[in-house]
């Protein structure tokens, strides 16, 4: 049987949270609620869940701070967060992406609405998730050891290159835009320009030494891993 999906309900107010809960549990998710940040530690040092629904408005330790710590702890940091915001308050939702949520969702929503976006952030943690072997040529890439080779010899490569080169890997022989590898190596986060890919395809190049030269820039289009270009 596949595990259901377990959703760990950061909300203080018992109707809204019961509400999540009974939806969530309908739709094949496994909801646990904590009311407050002290409780949702708690339940965080147990067992990590799937995805964080975390209400802003909370009390003791605002929603904010929270995503904040929960994103500096290499425990929790890469649980995706559902932030719940009050209709209209902009500051609230730039905010919560800049302190580390993937997303956000404006109270009152649907429940359809809701299962939308739990869905759209696991899509989107999957692949890094994924413990797997890919190698293009010479060039080997270890998931599971998060280990990156290059005829034997490690290399050394950092987490944003690691998960673009993986992509890159996975998808080889085929160019790819600025905007899609954005929205698929860094997940659809508005705050990231499109220049940024140009920098960590830099430093992806040069700590892949001579192997760097697999990945070709395509003048106007975007980037491509090529075993060809080696050739
Ligand atoms: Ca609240």
């Amino acid at each position: 049987m596949k595990k259901m999906p377990m959703v760990l309900i950061v909300e203080d107010e018992p109707a809204i949270a019961e509400l999540i809960a009974v939806n969530l549990r309908h739709n094949g998710f496994q909801p646990v609620w904590a009311e407050d940040g002290v409780t949702a530690q708690r339940e965080l040092d147990a067992v990590l869940p799937d995805v964080i629904l975390l209400d802003w408005m909370l009390p003791g330790a605002s929603g904010l701070a929270l995503a904040r710590k929960w994103r500096a702890d290499s425990r929790t940091k890469a649980v995706p967060i559902l932030m719940l915001t009050a209709r209209g308050d902009e500051p609230d939702k730039v905010a919560g992406l800049d302190a580390g949520a993937d997303d956000y969702i404006t109270k009152p929503f649907s429940t359809q609405e809701l299962l939308a976006r739990i869905r759209a952030v696991l899509r989107r943690r999957a692949p890094e998730q994924i413990q797997d072997k890919v190698n293009i040529g010479e060039l080997v890439l270890d998931a599971a050891s998060h280990r990156v080779s290059w005829q034997g010899d490690m290399l050394k490569v950092g987490p944003t290159e690691f998960k673009l080169l993986h992509y890159l890997m996975k998808h080889p022989e085929r160019v790819h835009s600025r905007a899609q590898l954005l929205d698929k190596v860094w997940g659809d986060h508005v705050f990231i320009e499109e220049r940024t890919v140009d920098v960590h395809v830099k430093r992806l190049r040069e700590a892949l030494g001579v192997a760097g030269t697999l990945i070709e820039t395509v003048r106007g289009a975007g980037y491509r891993l090529s075993a060809q270009a080696l050739a």
